[in-house]
């Protein structure tokens, strides 16, 4: 589970997340929504400490970091299992151009799990027959594409057997027709109850698939609650006008 608690983020004078709370339970998917500059990708790189915030509290799984004044900040060990912990996959798919599908997977289980080979390859093969991408494993990613390499980083992520998934946007920069494949395999990890946060701007997917959502605007939680009650009748105008966007 996840446990986000009065957390708060300033880049330099400018305060990007004012007293967030956020919860997720183990097996729950909340689907993370607001306009741009809302603070949707500044919240969920704080909750696997890729920015580490000024105020608050994140917990992850058994792990949690406090970040008031005289609270001592996580260490770099700390921070690295933590991440571990947690895997995210981004808009841009980040993967290492020069080595294969299969090599890209297994990278991490390799050098930061610690794990032989012999044990990371079948891991690893088992995730991409998981995306779909099995017969891609000698593949280099120059040669996929952009939904196929989405879905080399979501296998990627979940080589290190993260106890929860954050999705920064993971469709926004494919081509519409490769869009269903990469929620599919989003759907297919809900399903079978990975604890997931989901920053989209797929309207129809957050209700289908995500258990809660959140709506933030100026780096607040406007409205939160069960995803079809806030999809299909917000509560706050701002959400209304915002979701009005969309149909
Ligand atoms: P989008 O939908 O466009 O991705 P977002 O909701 O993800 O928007 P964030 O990327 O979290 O919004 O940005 C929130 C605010 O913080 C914006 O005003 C942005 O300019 C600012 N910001 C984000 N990252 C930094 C940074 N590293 N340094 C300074 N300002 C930043
Ligand atoms: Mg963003």
């Amino acid at each position: 589970k996840i446990e986000v608690a009065a957390l708060r983020k300033c880049f330099g004078d400018l305060e990007v997340l004012k007293d967030i709370n956020l919860r997720v339970d183990a097996g729950g998917v909340v689907a993370l929504i607001g306009p741009s500059g809302s603070g949707k990708s500044t919240l969920l790189r704080c909750m696997n400490l890729l920015v580490l915030p000024d105020g608050g509290r994140v917990r992850v799984g058994g792990d949690s970091f406090a970040f008031g004044s005289g609270d001592r900040l996580p260490g770099v060990k700390e921070i690295a299992r933590f991440r571990a912990n947690t895997g995210m996959v981004f808009q841009h798919f980040n993967l290492f151009p020069h080595m294969s599908v299969l090599a890209n997977v297994m990278e991490g289980p390799l050098t930061v799990r610690g794990m032989k080979k012999a044990q990371a390859e079948p891991l690893a093969r088992r995730l991409l027959s998981k995306v779909g991408l099995a017969d891609k494993a000698d593949a280099y990613p120059s040669k996929l594409s952009g939904g196929q390499k989405q879905r080399v980083a979501i296998a990627r992520a979940l080589a290190m057997e993260p106890e929860v998934m954050l999705f920064d946007e993971a469709t926004s920069a494919l081509d519409p027709e490769l869009v269903g494949e990469v929620l599919n395999v989003m759907r297919g990890l809900a399903a079978e109850g990975m604890t997931m946060v989901i920053v989209t701007h797929e309207i129809a997917f957050a209700r289908e698939v995500a258990d809660r959502v959140v709506f933030m605007r100026d780096g607040v939680v406007v409205e939160e609650g069960p995803a079809r009650e806030v999809i299909d009748t917000p509560r706050e105008a701002a959400t209304r006008a915002f979701l009005s966007h969309f149909h």
